[in-house]
């Protein structure tokens, strides 16, 4: 008995021993170990928005419900949010569609846009509806009393949006119904204020705090639908098609209703990667160049977290448009060549953008730059392309400079600096010339001064500290400093600021 019970109790202190250790592994691992999507939602505000789609007079009827969460070191009197659809409405002083592009936008014709607020209430208790902003493109909501640092308040929001006859990011044409930038979407406070940018028509001028979103779509069930998130559930009410999605941890949410699509899918390391699409018999190959862009993209910077991932042709008067999970191709992308390139492009902002986000309208460049350069590299591990990754970057190098040199004689002087806000470039040429072209010297000229290795482990470390938060310059700078162990202010500095000499370049 004695030596057995001896025995039962070593074997007691052994398991007790065991398990502890196993305990012990376990918090270590989950310490060290990434967070799930599902750890990052619990901190996040949620858009519960549940709206419905009338084909006959073209608006969107919804409510929204956003259980708003004061991530902020600082309490919070108000909370602004952005109304994009205004930007359409007639009169606008900014508008997203340039003079140079109006007649491509509007086929038929202007045709007007704009959002209806009818009833704003804060937990529960009904407030005036109050808009502002330079351009009728802010709703503010004043709180009845301050949140703190992590409160949370229940602000809910009845709309009614009318879409315009415009190929645009909101608005349809003769394919596509685009529902981009259509709801109500908290501004990102910053340095005590909140960040109010006008949509005009430089860049992609969008900023937000990631979020969940609960979304009920209500439309003619002739319709298909694509959207960001997972696509729950379906069910048939009064002849309308009703359908659940949940996203968590995105930046933004839309979707595209066509009567005109077809879905193809392929599942990609548990990620459901579909095409929706019209008129392109190269559908199988257009499906694969986004399922190996999420491939090698994943592979290159960190994993993509999300279940779904659409590429979605649409009538759009851009080559593309991001949104998380969801992307814009335009039918208007005269080569195949480059319309495959769009999706790559369009993927790669799934990491910057979507997953890392920043200020669009501040820093353009740092979205934009990376992404073209990031597209550039999908080439380098994908074959059958036909993209030389030496001839596009000469390419671009001397279309710079030739621009550059043309706007030199025609305006007496050229700026090249890539740190102004959207607003502040004279238009989408000058814009596009700096955030782009230039943004891909930069980061070819920054791989080649950090080493092809370090710029790789540079770029993973930018993606995991700043993932699923907005990051800024001195982020990515932070990233390159440590890897490298160099300081590299100066580096980024006369690139940023424009002082670089691009003739002495390469
Ligand atoms: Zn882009």
């Amino acid at each position: 008995m004695k030596d057995i019970f001896k025995v039962k109790n070593k074997f007691r202190l052994l398991t007790a021993f065991c398990l502890s250790l196993l305990f012990f592994c376990l918090f270590a691992l989950s310490a060290c170990g990434e967070k799930t999507l599902e750890d990052i939602s619990q901190n996040l505000s949620t858009y519960n928005l549940s709206v419905t789609f009338d084909e006959s007079d073209n608006t969107l009827c919804g409510t929204e419900t956003v259980n708003y969460k004061n991530n902020y070191e600082t309490t919070l009197s108000c909370v602004k949010f952005h109304l994009y659809p205004n930007a359409f409405r007639q009169g606008a002083t900014y508008s997203p569609v340039s003079l140079r592009n109006f007649d491509k936008a509007y086929e038929n014709g202007f045709s007007a846009g704009e959002i209806d607020i009818s009833s704003v209430s804060v937990d529960g208790k009904s407030i005036e509806v109050e808009i502002e902003g330079n351009d009728e493109n802010i709703l503010n909501v004043d709180l009845f009393q301050e949140i703190f640092p992590g409160e949370g308040v229940s602000i809910q929001i009845v709309f009614e949006v009318l879409l315009p006859n415009c190929v645009h990011r909101f608005g349809y044409g003769d394919n596509t119904y685009n529902f981009g930038n259509f709801y109500p979407i908290a501004c990102v406070f910053e340095n005590g204020e909140f960040v109010q940018d006008n949509y005009g028509s430089n860049g992609d001028p969008f900023y937000s705090e990631t979020a969940n979103y609960n979304v009920t779509i209500s439309c003619d069930d002739d319709f298909t639908l694509a959207s960001s998130g997972t696509q729950k559930s379906k069910s048939v009410e009064n002849g309308n098609i009703v359908t659940t999605i949940s996203a968590s941890a995105v930046r933004d949410f839309a979707f595209v209703l066509s009567k005109k699509f077809s879905v193809i899918s392929e599942n990609v390391d548990g990620v459901t990667v579909s095409y929706y699409y019209y008129d392109d018999e190269n559908a199988l190959k257009s499906l694969q160049t986004g399922v190996k862009a999420i491939k090698t993209f994943s592979n290159l910077f960190g994993s993509y977290p999300y279940e779904t991932y659409s590429v979605v042709k649409t009538n759009f008067i851009h080559g593309g448009m991001e949104y998380p999970n969801l992307v814009y191709i335009s039918d208007t992308v005269e080569s195949y060549d480059d319309y495959l390139n769009v999706i790559v492009h369009e993927t790669a902002h799934q990491w910057w953008y979507n997953m890392v986000g920043s200020n669009a309208c501040e820093y353009a460049w740092l979205d934009e730059g990376l992404t073209e350069f990031s597209t550039l590299m999908f080439y380098r591990y994908n074959d059958g392309y036909n993209v030389v990754e030496s001839d596009s970057l000469n390419a671009s190098l001397s279309s710079y400079i030739l621009f550059s040199e043309i706007y030199e004689s025609v305006y007496g002087n050229f700026d090249a600096s890539m740190s102004r806000n959207v607003n502040d470039f004279s238009g989408e040429m000058e814009y596009t010339y700096i955030s782009y072209v230039k943004g891909v010297l930069f980061f070819d000229n920054l791989e080649k001064t950090a080493g092809e290795k370090n710029f790789l482990k540079a770029l993973k470390h930018y993606f995991k500290e700043n993932k699923f938060t907005n990051a800024i310059p001195d982020d990515l700078i932070s990233s390159f400093e440590v890897t490298t162990k160099r300081n590299l202010e100066g580096f980024f500095n006369s690139w940023i600021n424009g002082k670089v000499i691009l003739q002495n370049y390469h």
